[in-house]
């Protein structure tokens, strides 16, 4: 399997560029954002407990996302590999997901970092925020965010530094240069 991560602070664009490498490369997407809004709308006892984090812009707390991640990840069919999406967000989530691979004599091949500004993270989560419907996307959220991020998930890059599979990719401008980075960087991973 070739398992990617996709890393950066919220609207660094994982979401834009997952779509685009899941095409590409013929991957399963697991997004862990997208697992709990699903659990919210669907109004079950996780989904209650998640929203309360979600909203004043906190992560949701390890015990809860490893144990969601692995059964999501056990219940996966036969597949080219894994892109995980804004999962982990802390280093004991990162921990977590080596052991689960290696259980499974899997491993992450690549972790690619889409670095950008706060300024610009602002302005394109706040314009998402006209449209998406999501509750923390509103400029008092969305600091929270930035400042978590910055605290609890910016450190999982040194993990994958040491675990040597980490690429950052500048993520400022057009869409579709910032894929084309990203595929050089997963194409080279996978011939190597
Ligand atoms: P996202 O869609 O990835 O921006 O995630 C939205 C929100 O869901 C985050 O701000 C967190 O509150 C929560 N969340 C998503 N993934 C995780 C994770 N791996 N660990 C903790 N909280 C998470």
């Amino acid at each position: 399997m070739f398992n990617i991560i996709i890393f950066g602070p919220p609207g660094s664009g994982k979401g834009t560029q997952s779509e685009k490498i899941i095409e590409r490369y013929d991957l399963t997407h697991i997004s862990t954002g997208d697992i709990l809004r699903q659990e919210i709308s669907d109004n079950t006892e996780l989904g209650q407990t998640a929203r309360q984090f979600i909203d004043r812009g906190e992560l949701v707390p390890d015990s809860i996302i490893i144990g969601m991640l692995e059964n999501k990840f056990n219940a996966l069919q036969k597949s080219k590999g894994v892109i995980f999406d804004g999962f982990p967000r802390t280093v004991d989530q990162a921990r977590a997901l080596k052991e689960m691979l290696n259980k499974r004599g899997e491993r992450i091949c690549i972790m690619i970092n889409l670095e950008v500004e706060n300024e610009e993270l602002i302005d394109r989560l706040l314009k998402r925020g006209e449209t998406s419907g999501r509750s923390d996307d509103n400029l008092e959220t969305i600091e929270k965010r930035i400042k978590v991020y910055e605290s609890l998930t910016a450190p999982v890059v040194d993990f994958y530094k040491n675990e040597g599979c980490y690429m950052g990719i500048k993520g400022e401008g057009g869409i579709d240069e910032i894929f084309r980075k990203i595929c050089m960087a997963i194409d080279t991973k996978r011939m190597a």
